[in-house]
């Protein structure tokens, strides 16, 4: 059906170029065109309205309105719009912002660098981790190791990191040195008679030979996602990472955890490097810091990291990095006032309190289910996994796209849903979310479930 002519859907389509969209089919389909938000959920142009499963994209903490976060950003605008940090300049934001985020880090941390989105985070830890190993006279330490099904970002050096096959082969990525180690997927990557524990010794043995047969002395850093977020929500086995940190460890290899989904208590905890036991030496973060309200994210690094950047002024020459917008008075502001927000709501002891009503939910209500291969999550992030036979846990075929048709039946009944790789549908709502609202979401998603089954059954599908 073509959209009259000055609709929102047309214009759209005449003039608007959408991430991780298909032009063509999306001339075809059009928009949604989300209006406003109130709580969990959002509205359409049509009057709609639909429980946002995935908080946008991982990151509307807040959910989709909130009256404190709108005075903040106001209350900056006016007072100053805009300044900068290069050369030592500043201002009260940004400096507010650093120390509350220096005394909520997982660990002993010391400096905080500002930027945009997760991907300028993760490239500027990269690059910071190349000037810190050229500035303390060990430039070949290079290297740096993602994890397949890993998301980092899309810039060119963390779009590499990604592990994702989307994201590489057209765009003729990875870059040169950077490498990916086995995805810690237990139900995937297991081998038959593997126990979980035995498969977490493996990931962490063929981390170290790589390490090895790349040379330790060409290793700069491992990147990873407390738990896997866009390839999959993937918890790794218990003591993965502990077995992970020892290889590192033994190689002096950096550990740069990716906090971008998992910060600020998606986890169930304040950062999932507490969920996971990681001790990380850079910490990268983003969505949450500001409820998403206004792009920003930040870099931690620790003393070790600071200290050989700081003498490489000196020694190699100034640290040549930094964005625009690093540290925005309005965004850095309406950050401060998020972090405030999550103190008051006490935001980890309201995880916890609601996570077993999804956790418990999924598993209780979709594990069986003749369409799910696997439930997994932690915290307020999960996902269910579809297959097409339960019992030999084979996939559909992607080009059957199952996920993404489901997430459509599940939007007429009122779900804004996402299919990840592999038919995993993502379940990362708000985190202000409510037990009645997770049973509410989780109504929804069995009813479209069994829609799915049913279809699939008329089709001989499944
Ligand atoms: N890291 C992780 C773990 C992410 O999930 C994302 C985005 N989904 C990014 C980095 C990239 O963030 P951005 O889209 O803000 O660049």
């Amino acid at each position: 059906m073509t959209p009259p002519r000055n609709s929102n859907a047309a214009r759209d389509i005449a003039n608007l170029l959408h991430p991780y969209t298909d032009a063509r089919a999306h001339a075809q389909n059009g928009p949604l065109v989300i209006t406003r938000g109130e709580g969990v959920r959002v509205f359409d142009d049509q009057g709609n309205s639909y429980i946002e499963t995935v908080a946008g994209l991982w990151c509307a903490s807040l959910g989709f309105d909130n009256a404190r976060l709108v005075e903040a950003a106001t209350k900056q605008m006016k007072q100053l719009p805009f300044y900068h940090a290069f050369t030592g300049r500043s201002h009260e934001p940004a400096i507010d912002l650093a120390e509350m985020l220096i005394e909520r880090a997982p660990v002993p941390m010391s400096k905080v660098f500002f930027c945009n989105s997760g991907s300028e985070a993760n490239d500027t830890a990269v690059k910071m981790i190349w000037y810190f190993n050229n500035a303390i006279g060990r430039p070949e330490k290079k290297k740096i190791i993602g994890r397949l099904k890993g998301y980092h970002g899309i810039t060119i050096a963390a779009g590499s990191v990604t592990g994702l096959p989307v994201n590489h082969k057209l765009f003729d990525l990875p870059i040169a040195g950077v490498l990916h180690t086995t995805t810690p997927h237990y139900y995937r990557e297991g081998r038959p008679g593997e126990t979980e524990e035995q498969f977490a010794t493996r990931c962490a043995t063929e981390l170290d030979e790589l390490i090895i047969a790349e040379g330790p002395e060409t290793v700069a850093a491992f990147f990873a996602e407390p738990v896997m977020g866009a390839g999959g929500v993937l918890v790794p086995p218990a003591t993965y990472y502990e077995k992970i940190q020892a290889v590192l460890k033994k190689h002096d290899v950096l550990f740069v955890a990716d906090e971008v989904i998992c910060g600020f208590g998606r986890t169930g905890e304040y950062w999932g490097c507490q969920s996971m036991g990681i001790q990380p030496d850079i910490l990268t973060c983003a969505k949450a810091l500001s409820a998403s309200f206004l792009p920003i994210s930040a870099v931690l690094i620790n003393d070790r990291i600071f200290q050989g950047l700081a003498d490489g002024s000196a020694s190699i020459g100034s640290f040549g990095h930094g964005f625009t917008y690093s540290g925005h008075p309005v965004p850095a502001a309406v950050a401060v006032e998020t972090l405030k927000i999550y103190d008051e709501m006490e935001i980890v002891a309201h995880v916890k309190k609601v996570a077993p009503v999804l956790q418990d939910g999924l598993r209780s209500r979709f594990a069986n289910h003749p369409l799910v291969g696997e439930v997994r999550g932690i915290g307020l992030i999960g996902a269910v996994e579809l297959v097409a036979d339960k019992a030999t846990k084979k996939a559909f075929d992607p080009a059957q796209k199952i996920g993404p048709r489901l997430t459509k039946i599940a939007e007429a009944n009122g779900l804004i849903m996402r299919a990840l790789p592999g038919d995993g549908i993502a379940f990362s709502p708000p985190l202000i979310i409510t037990a009645e609202e997770i049973v509410d979401m989780l109504d929804r998603f069995s009813k479209s479930l069994d829609e799915l089954a049913v279809q699939l059954r008329r089709e001989s599908i499944a």
